[in-house]
Parts: structure tokens; sequence; C-alpha cells
């Protein structure tokens, strides 16, 4: 037994309320099961009740054993005080509050239906990246639905507020926050941290000040993330070294210059190597003389694309690393990774934007985009599939892995339509 189950049990009064009486003997009746309170303090708030006839509001507080009440401090806790009704599982000391009164307890063991109890602990019991998929099929399309616009929604707010705190953190200037939050997600997972770092080392503004010139832009990128070689006898080499070395003291950059070590190639393919992605991001900020602008002004998932699929400059074209001249043409930003940008960097800008200026269009933009864009393809959206469950666009994968990664594989089931389903009473 968990505290989850009560909490689902509570919240839905899946059990008897027959004869329903307190450990003390009082009558019983449940007016209002209250809000749930995921905060600090008691586990439900504004909750109605009649004991003895008489009417009590206040909180309601769930524990496993009633002895927790102690365990868990709240004796002494003035956030306890307005327990009204203290739902717990088994009974195993009475327990007060800090007024030393009495604090009305509700066992529920015997009043929840096994069926709930089983099944509940069927799903639990499921080692599998979805839990329930034996059962899947049998629960009908709208609970499912409803899921997925639900945890498409938690899944982009919950970057929005990353970027929320990004743009906090740069006095509320979208141009520098787009710079930024654009510039990490060119390190493509395995460099984003050290993407971030350099956008935040380099400010945009000193970029756009070398705006006409790739080859400065590209100094000041490369000199910063110290990936340049210090001693190579290729004459491009050469060239950055010095152009960094001027522009560094330009602008002050000399104390900011990266370690190597920061920047991971191991595990990539050569056309994913920081040292390409670097070189691609630098055409793009000299292409777009503002980001966010540009950004915000895409009606299209194909318009966005476009402007991702740089091509590199020269040198770029024919080395992955410094110094060393690939057998073929290095490639260019491909379509996969633009749209990759477009999910992951773009996508929750505009939800950011729709959410800090309460401007909603940019958010049915963002989900526009997202319907435009194919499915991703890995293990968990083909396990999807296999449930049935439609993987067209972006927004179903994008949905569907934030279902598995934030519900499924975190068993939370009884928050999850399709788990509250499967468990309630028949
Ligand atoms: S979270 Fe929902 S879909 Fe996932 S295993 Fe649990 S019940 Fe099934």
């Amino acid at each position: 037994m968990n505290e989850d189950f009560m909490s689902f049990v509570w919240r839905y009064q899946y059990f008897s309320s027959v004869s329903l009486r307190s450990e003390t003997g009082e009558t019983l009746q449940i007016l209002r099961t209250g809000h749930r309170n995921t905060d600090a303090g008691p586990d439900f708030s504004e909750a109605r009740i009649l004991l003895d006839g008489m009417e009590w509001a206040g909180s309601v507080e769930l524990h496993v054993k009633s002895s927790d009440w102690e365990g868990h401090h709240h004796p002494t806790d003035p956030a306890y005080e307005g327990v009204i009704l203290h739902v717990v599982w088994e009974d195993d000391r009475p327990v007060r509050r800090r007024d030393n009164t009495f604090v009305p307890t509700l066992v529920l063991n015997s009043r929840v239906p096994e069926g709930v109890r089983s099944r509940y602990e069927q799903l639990m019991g499921k080692d599998k990246a979805i839990p329930c998929s034996a059962q899947f099929q049998d629960i009908a399309r709208l609970s499912k639905i409803t899921m997925l616009d639900r945890v498409l929604l938690e899944r982009l707010d919950t970057r929005a507020e990353r970027i929320r705190q990004l743009w906090e953190s740069n006095n509320r200037d979208w141009e520098e926050t787009a710079y930024q939050w654009l510039g990490q997600h060119f390190g493509f997972r395995l460099n984003t941290p050290a993407f971030l770092r350099l956008s935040q080392l380099v400010p945009l503004k000193t970029i756009q000040k070398h705006r006409t010139s790739l080859p400065q832009i590209e100094a000041l990128l490369f000199g910063t993330s110290g990936l340049i070689p210090t001693d190579s006898p290729d004459s491009y080499v050469q060239h950055l070294q010095k152009e960094y070395a001027f522009l560094a003291r330009k602008y002050g950059l000399e104390d900011r210059q990266m370690g190597g070590h920061e920047w991971k190639f191991l595990r990539l393919r050569p056309a994913g190597f920081p040292t390409v992605r670097l070189a691609q991001w630098a055409v793009l900020l000299q292409q777009q003389s503002g980001l966010f602008a540009s950004l915000t002004s895409m009606e299209s998932a194909a318009d966005l694309s476009r402007m991702f699929r740089v091509t590199q400059s020269d040198y770029w074209q024919k080395h992955y690393q410094f110094g060393k001249e690939a057998a073929a043409k290095v490639p260019t930003l491909g379509k996969d990774a633009a749209e990759l940008l477009i999910i992951n960097a773009a996508v929750p800008l505009m939800v950011a934007v729709a959410r800090l200026r309460d401007q909603p269009q940019y958010l049915d933009r963002a989900i526009r985009w997202l319907e435009q864009l194919p499915a991703e393809k890995n293990q968990i959206t083909r396990s999807w599939a296999q449930l049935g469950m439609r993987v067209h666009t972006a927004f179903d994968s994008q949905a569907l892995l934030e279902w598995q990664g934030r519900y499924c594989a975190q068993k939370r089931c009884l928050e999850c339509t399709v788990g509250a389903a499967l468990v309630r009473p028949a």
C-alpha cells in the first residue's frame, strides 16, 4: 500500500460509504473531498465533512498508518491544525493535533473493493516500457486523446519554463534568450552544455557587430570554444588564431576561453562533430540579423527548416576537424537536424512567447509546426504504434515520448487517464 493509491481512492471516492463512521464511532459523511495539494502541507485542502451531523471544513491528510502522523512530525506543525479528517489504511495509533484534540480517523482498508486494489497492484508489478500494454486496447479512445493533449502541453510548458528562466537571467531580452536557447540546441544533446556556455560567453551583441564577416564570427566562436589548435601549420587555423587574438583583446574575452575538454566528439558521427555544428551555427548567426524576430515571423515548419538548413564555410565543407582534410564533402545541416531544431528549440520558444506575452496565437503556431513535421521514430514510438496509437506527426511523437517518460516509466498510472480507467471499480 502507498499514499499515491490512497490519494487516488480518496479523490474519486472509490470506497464503500455505507454506514461510514470514524474510528471513534461518529457517523461520517463526505461532502467534498477537497483539492489535491502538491505543495507542502496536508494532502487535500478545502474538504467538507459531516461528523455526527456537524459540518466541518478544512484539510484531509492521508497516511498508510495512522502512526505516520507522528513520524512526519505533524503534531507540532501548525499547517496540520486545520486537518478535519485523517484517512489511513491501518489505524495503529490515535493521533492528536497541536492543541491536543483528537483527529477523526477513517480507515479505508476494508472499504476499498478488492478489484480496485488488485488491478492497481497488477499494473505496478509489470516491468515494461508501457506496463498496461496488455489492457491498453480495452480503454476508450477518448481517454487516450485527452491524455495525449495533456502530456504534450505539459512537455511544452516544462520547456517554456526553462526559457522563462533564461529570459529572466538575460534581463528579459528576447533576442539574447533566443540566441542562447537556439545556440544550446546546436549541441544536439551531447554538446548542449558546451554550446550554452559558449553562447553565454560570447554575447549576441558582439556577434552582431561582425555580421558582415563570417570569418570573424567563426573566430569569436571557435576562439572562445578553446577548440583552435595552438601549433597547426594550417593557414585557416592560423588566420582564426590571429583574428581571435585581436577580437578577444577588443572585447575582453581573453579570460573567458573554454577548455577543449568541454566538447564531446566520442560516439558522434563526424557530421555531428561540434566543430561542424559550430561552423553551421556561425553561418546562421551571420544570415539572421535577429534570430528571435526571424523565428516569430515564420509561418510554417517548412520555412523554418529552410532557415536552419545552412551550408557551412568552404573550410568546413572539407574538414570535420581542424587540420584534417575529409575524404569526401562534409554534409551541410540536414533535414533531420533541422527538424530536431524546430521540435526542441523553436517550438518551445513559441510556447514561452505565448505564455509570457499572453499571446495564444504563438501556441497555436507551435502546435501547427509540430503537426507539419513527421513523427520521430525510436523504440518508444514504435511501442506506442504497436498498441494502436497514431504516430504520424511530431505532435504525436512528442506527446507519446512525454507520456512514456513522465508517466509509464515512473509508474504514475493513477495520474494517467488510461490508468485511472483501468483501476476504477467495474
Ligand atoms: S501511465 Fe497510463 S499508459 Fe502508461 S502504463 Fe500507466 S496506465 Fe498505462
